[in-house]
């Protein structure tokens, strides 16, 4: 299985680091080993001194195809969760300044909190609130509205490159409100006021 990440989806999340607006997708991966599930605590990594929680909407694909278009694009993806793309970002603004693929900042092991899924058609999936909370403080907002690039956007734009299949998992790119995690936080994320994830930090 493949896991996409979607960069600077957000406006408000792209302005708040200083980056342009996309004029299309920012596409990268993370590998499986990325995965961190059934609410399992992160192990802060020595190789960094500032790992940012990112808190983004999920998708699962359900079908495999390329070269979709739009019309048929929904029907690709049915069930939708929500996960966390830790990010390093000591490391990954040194890759920046170097113009070097950031994978070491994004794809280590346990980079990836990732919670259950539920079935795409409990929500409007054109407008799905979520949040996290760090410490039982809400630290990040989002509605899926908000995104620059709409999930069928996405699912076109990824399988003109990639053969999306069965099971592979898009993560959509996180709201403004980024910040930083130390031993002892403990996140929770929801979405629609559901609590889906934890992840303590240690
Ligand atoms: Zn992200």
């Amino acid at each position: 299985m493949k896991i996409f990440c979607i960069g600077r989806n957000y406006i408000n999340h792209a302005k708040e680091l200083n980056n342009p607006i996309p004029k299309q997708p920012l596409v990268f991966m993370k590998p499986p080993s990325a995965l961190l599930i059934n609410n399992k605590p992160f192990y802060y990594p020595d190789f960094s001194e500032n790992i940012h929680f990112e808190v983004e909407i999920v998708l699962k694909i359900c079908r495999n195809g390329r070269h979709i278009q739009p019309e048929f694009a929904a029907s690709y993806y049915n069930q939708v969760g929500i996960g966390i793309d830790f990010t390093a970002r000591d490391i990954q603004a040194k890759c920046k300044e170097k113009g070097h693929p950031w994978e070491i900042a994004k794809g280590f092991d346990n980079a990836a909190p990732l919670s259950n899924f539920m079935s795409i058609d409990l929500f409007n999936r054109e407008a799905i609130n979520f949040r996290l909370e760090k410490n039982g403080e809400v630290v990040q907002k989002g509605n899926t509205k908000d995104l620059i690039f709409s999930f069928d956007t996405l699912i076109c734009y990824l399988s003109k490159y990639f053969k999306l299949q069965q099971g592979d998992i898009i993560y959509t790119g996180t709201p403004e409100g980024v910040g930083p995690v130390q031993i002892g936080d403990k996140l929770e994320a929801f979405i629609e006021g559901k609590s889906l994830l934890e992840c303590e930090i240690k």
